[in-house]
């Protein structure tokens, strides 16, 4: 959810950036207000669409777009700033101020691609540098929806920013002032990346992924596995929760069971943890069981798994426990356990 609408406030950032003003009245106001709103709706929609195609995922949260709108309003005022406009409500924006606005913006999403066509990245917008107008200088500005930094940006982060600019300055080295900004709406600040080139690095990394037959080796701990998409399919973390050199503790947490019974209406079941056998995500019971409560997305993958007659054990991703008993929803994963051990060959 945070992705989706991080991308309708770019999209839309984008789209007002592109927007065709040439044969307005300079002095028209009160239409930037509307516009803004209806491209924000537009591609709110889009990505809802893409949202709910998408097979794995949780509740739409509609009452996100205002966060949404809030988030635009933070991203155009960055706009306005380095046009060199006072902080504008959107209904006073004239044709002329969008002009204005517009005449800086140099491109929007445009792809950057390293002159040995190994690396790539897409950039959000750049615009040209009030502060180096005699340099001409560029800055390459990152939208971010998301929580800003404490202090300093993220390591990770600066890295990304560090390498859009990177490329820009392979593919421009005319241009002696590029400067990469990460625009935090949330906050309202932007976050200069100072520092050294980093492509060399970002080159050698890119060879170090080199496909290989079999995965690299499982290294489990408590900040890798917590939130690690991979989970569901792999056996190492069930085995090393198993061994007690993973918690398996807090309000969320994720299980890997077996359905002893439900009941598809009211969604009260009985789940058995599963013991694991080998590294190789070989089970065996337990006699080990706690009570559930399942609804939404939850329950109906699991109606669908007794209606399809699939047995076995099942991942049960971010339970979230009450007492003795945990409750599943739409922010829960219900999967076959089911794991890959070795690369797919096409
Ligand atoms: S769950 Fe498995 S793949 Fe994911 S971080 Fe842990 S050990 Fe690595």
């Amino acid at each position: 959810m945070p992705a989706s609408l991080g991308t309708a406030i770019h999209n839309t950032v984008e789209d007002l950036c592109n927007l065709d003003i040439s044969n307005r009245d300079e002095d028209e106001v009160g239409w930037f207000h509307s516009t803004a709103k209806d491209v924000l709706e537009r591609n709110w929609k889009a990505e809802r669409k893409q949202f709910m195609d998408t097979p794995r995922h949780p509740r739409w949260k509609t009452e996100m777009l205002s966060k949404a709108h809030d988030g635009l309003v933070g991203a155009l005022g960055f706009l306005f700033e380095k046009a060199g406009l006072p902080k504008l409500e959107l209904s006073d924006v004239s044709i002329q101020v969008w002009r204005q606005v517009q005449g800086i913006v140099l491109a929007t999403e445009a792809t950057l691609e390293s002159d040995c066509g190994r690396l790539m990245g897409r950039l959000d917008l750049l615009i040209l540098d009030p502060d180096r107008e005699e340099e001409e200088g560029w800055i390459v500005a990152d939208l971010k929806t998301g929580r800003p930094p404490r202090s300093e940006l993220d390591a990770k982060v600066r890295r990304q920013l560090l390498f859009y600019r990177d490329l820009m300055k392979q593919r421009s080295p005319e241009h002696k002032s590029i400067v990469a900004e990460g625009w935090y709406s949330s906050n309202e600040t932007a976050y200069v990346a100072d520092g050294p080139s980093i492509l060399e690095g970002a080159i050698q990394a890119w060879e170090s992924m080199e496909i290989t037959e079999t995965p690299f080796q499982a290294t489990p701990s408590e900040s890798a596995c917590s939130f690690c998409e991979w989970k569901a399919w792999c056996p190492d973390w069930w085995v090393s929760r198993r061994e007690g050199l993973l918690g398996g503790g807090g309000t969320f947490r994720d299980e890997v069971t077996k359905l002893v019974r439900i009941d598809p209406d009211s969604g009260a079941a009985l789940f058995e943890r599963a013991i694991p056998i080998d590294h190789e995500g070989a089970l065996t019971g337990s006699d080990y069981r706690f009570g559930a409560i399942l609804k939404g997305q939850a329950l109906e993958q699991i109606k669908q798994f007794e209606q399809d007659e699939l047995e076995g054990f099942l991942f049960l991703g971010s339970v979230r426990v009450q007492g003795r008993i945990v409750h599943l929803g739409d922010w829960s994963e219900v999967l076959p356990w089911s794991p890959i051990l070795e690369s797919a060959s096409d």
